[in-house]
């Protein structure tokens, strides 16, 4: 058993915050590279440990070395993984994930999923000739409990299923193969600017919206009758405020109340999974959102998963980030149990990984 694995990390103050004066009243104070006391609006101080902390200094490989690199590795091991930024909006999500741009060129500070992208390749450059490996991309973004594909806009309303042999899948959803890292960056774009796009024509912000990132990497040896297939999952969740602060109303609202119902969803997972662990056995709710439905196997299963808790460190910001810590802390009891999610037999072509026979999607369609 192995728990998942949870970091915190805090960007550094805004131009505004400084304009503010926020610089007089940050709210943490760094212990070491694991511990920092956090001082809530009472002025309590509340120690919080996590397997790492990043501060304002911190740089985007520091993140991607800790926290990224050893899923990626297991992922090419057909150990499934995923990562999830989560924190209010403003908080440095986005700007963990991506970076200021997808394509940005100062290395420095490339985000999260170019510098995924970069690893795959790197790990599963072929020194063995008999070794022939695939990497398909897919791309969704979940508003209001309906799945869109972000390389398709016309595949809005995408269905959860589950197969026997390769887990939760996304019934149709594109999956665009890239043969080099550039070939991905340029995907991976594509899918952001559509998903730009597709917000303006529904006038709806990304912080509002899930973002999903689903990297599926094949690999065939020719010596063996099997083929290994890992996935690697990337989440930029939406922003977890408190929908009182927003002053939302209408339809801004129910947005908001359903955003904050798959984050409550997934806040209510790790309860039971926690509490699984203290001896009581519960039943665990992954049904009750499109988002925990799909992390399924991330949370309490057989994937890797690593959490980057972003906050704020302005005292402005102090009870979301409170609550952001406390999702973390939590986060940090549930136990899963890695290991090698998916071999399949190879198909008779030999290439792409086909359903082995008697491999049906369960009746239950969410
Ligand atoms: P979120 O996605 O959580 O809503 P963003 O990632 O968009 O937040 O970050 C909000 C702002 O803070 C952006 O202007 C971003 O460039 C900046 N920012 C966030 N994290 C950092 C960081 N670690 N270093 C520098 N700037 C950051
Ligand atoms: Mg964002």
């Amino acid at each position: 058993m192995s728990s998942i694995t949870v970091c915190a990390r805090f960007r550094p103050l805004t131009s505004k915050e400084k304009l503010n004066g926020d610089a007089d009243s940050v709210c943490i104070r760094c212990i070491d590279s694991e511990t920092f006391v956090f001082k809530d609006d009472k002025d309590e101080e509340l120690t919080f440990s996590f397997d790492r902390v990043f501060y304002e200094e911190s740089k985007q490989d520091d993140v991607y070395q800790f926290l990224a690199l050893p899923i990626v590795r297991d992922s090419v091991n057909a150990i499934n993984g995923t990562i999830i930024t989560y924190g209010q909006t403003g908080a440095g999500k986005t700007y963990s994930m991506e970076g200021p741009g997808i394509l940005e060129c100062d290395e420095q500070k490339k985000g999260l999923l170019p510098r995924v992208v970069k690893g795959l390749f790197d790990s599963l450059s072929p020194s063995d000739e008999e070794l022939t490996f695939s990497i398909k991309l897919s791309m969704v973004e979940i508003y209001m409990e309906k799945i869109r594909d972000l390389f398709d806009l016309s595949k809005d309303n995408i269905q959860i299923k589950e197969s026997k042999s390769r887990g939760i899948i996304l019934h149709g959803v594109t999956e665009i193969t890239v043969l080099d890292p550039a070939e991905a960056l340029q995907s991976l774009s594509r899918g952001i600017a559509n998903r730009a796009v597709g917000e303006t024509q529904m006038n709806l912000a990304s912080s509002r919206s899930h973002c999903v990132y689903i990297f599926t990497i094949q690999q065939e040896f020719s010596r063996e009758k099997r083929m290994r297939s890992g996935k690697l999952i990337l989440v930029d969740l939406a922003g977890s405020e408190k929908v009182e602060k927003t002053g939302a109303e209408g339809r801004v609202l129910e947005e908001a109340k359903t955003i904050n119902k798959s984050l409550s969803a997934l806040g209510n997972v790790i309860n039971s999974l926690t509490c699984g662990l203290q001896g009581k056995t519960s039943h665990i709710p992954y049904r009750d959102s499109k988002l925990t439905r799909m992390l399924q196997d991330a949370l309490g299963g057989t994937a890797r998963t690593a959490l980057l808790c972003c906050c704020s460190p302005s005292a402005s910001n102090v009870s979301e980030s409170l609550s952001t810590l406390r999702f973390g802390a939590r986060a940090k009891h549930i136990k899963s149990s890695p290991r090698v999610h998916c071999i399949e037999e190879k198909s008779n072509t030999g290439s792409t990984a086909s359903s082995p026979p008697g491999d049906e999607f369960s009746s239950r369609i969410m």
